[in-house]
């Protein structure tokens, strides 16, 4: 293993990371962006639209920092040591604790500094869901771990509650990770879904309740909301049923919030300005607006009678 990797490495495990990997920077591989751009074409990412611009960047990250060599991939757990109660509205677990974004952003940037004074001088640019930016392919890339049929990443030993955060940097960094194992004949995930929204070709968002419950504006496609069953925002079951998750590594950094683990159906009924701010600021959730969690309520209390 490269000196250079294993003192950034001992670094980043030291702040809290639970898994790191490293990677040569290029072109994405024009086999991925054709998969990309079928999936697309396909209206399979529903109303991200987003997802539709900058493909140039994604196929080529040096455009996103002209010095860049290499990636730093961070992988850190975030699941939870607390569970919700279990008559709680379900949350997502990723959406439990401290805002991601945030959390993420501040060990990048730690990591970066700490790289340029402990390891060698760099030009860096830190990466968390903020730039177009094909994480999971260079997660996979830099042998830390595998996409699996979820489409999560998935290191085993840790699992595939994670959030991911990158580094571009100007360092000359070797991947020094193997790709490890895949999926095999496993179909857990596919034969879990309430929703059939996964398949052998991949993720149908527009069937997905986190997208319908997180990602999509105004009233939810009929015939889609009587399967959400308990779960207001967001959804596991996919990595819950998953055999890489059978013991993950909880999170040390992101602890939940109380009044998350504690929801009711009252927090529920009396939605309101308040009532969201209270509930939801400085978590993730605030992705979904008051019109929009309103209507997560409203399918809740309906799909989960007293
Ligand atoms: S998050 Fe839920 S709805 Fe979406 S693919 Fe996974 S199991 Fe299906
Ligand atoms: S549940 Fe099985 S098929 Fe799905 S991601 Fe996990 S290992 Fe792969």
């Amino acid at each position: 293993m490269s000196s250079l990797n294993s003192q950034i490495r001992a670094i980043a495990m030291e702040m809290g990371v639970d898994a790191v990997g490293f990677v040569p920077i290029s072109k994405v591989s024009d086999s991925e962006i054709a998969v990309f751009k079928t999936w697309l074409s396909q209206d399979k990412h529903a109303g991200m639209t987003y997802l539709e611009r900058y493909i140039e960047q994604r196929q080529y990250p040096q455009l996103l920092l002209p010095e860049a060599s290499s990636v730093i991939i961070l992988a850190v757990s975030y699941y939870p040591p607390q569970r919700q109660d279990l008559s709680a509205p379900k949350v997502a677990k990723y959406a439990l604790g401290r805002d991601y974004h945030k959390v993420m952003k501040k060990l990048l940037m730690g990591l970066a500094e700490r790289i340029s004074t402990e390891v060698a001088p760099h030009s860096f640019r830190a990466i968390v869901d903020t730039a177009p930016f094909l994480e999971r392919y260079w997660a996979e890339q830099s042998g830390i771990g595998f996409i699996g049929h979820h489409r999560n990443l998935i290191v085993p030993g840790v699992g595939s509650f994670l959030f991911l955060g990158e580094l571009l940097t100007s360092l000359r960094l070797e991947s020094d990770q193997s790709r490890p194992l895949s999926c095999n004949d496993c179909q857990k995930c596919l034969k879990a879904c309430p929703m059939g929204a996964l398949t052998d070709e991949g993720l149908n968002a527009s069937r997905c309740i986190n997208y319908l419950t997180i990602e999509h504006r105004g009233a939810i496609p009929q015939g889609l909301s009587s399967r959400f069953g308990r779960r207001f925002y967001g959804c596991d079951t996919c990595q819950d049923v998953c055999p890489y998750n059978r013991s993950p590594k909880s999170s040390s950094l992101f602890i939940p919030f109380e009044q998350l683990l504690h929801l009711n159906r009252m927090d529920l009924k009396e939605l309101d300005e308040n009532r969201y701010a209270d509930l939801f600021y400085g978590t993730a959730m605030t992705r979904a607006k008051l019109p929009d969690m309103r209507r997560n309520a409203e399918i809740y209390l309906s799909n989960n009678l007293e």
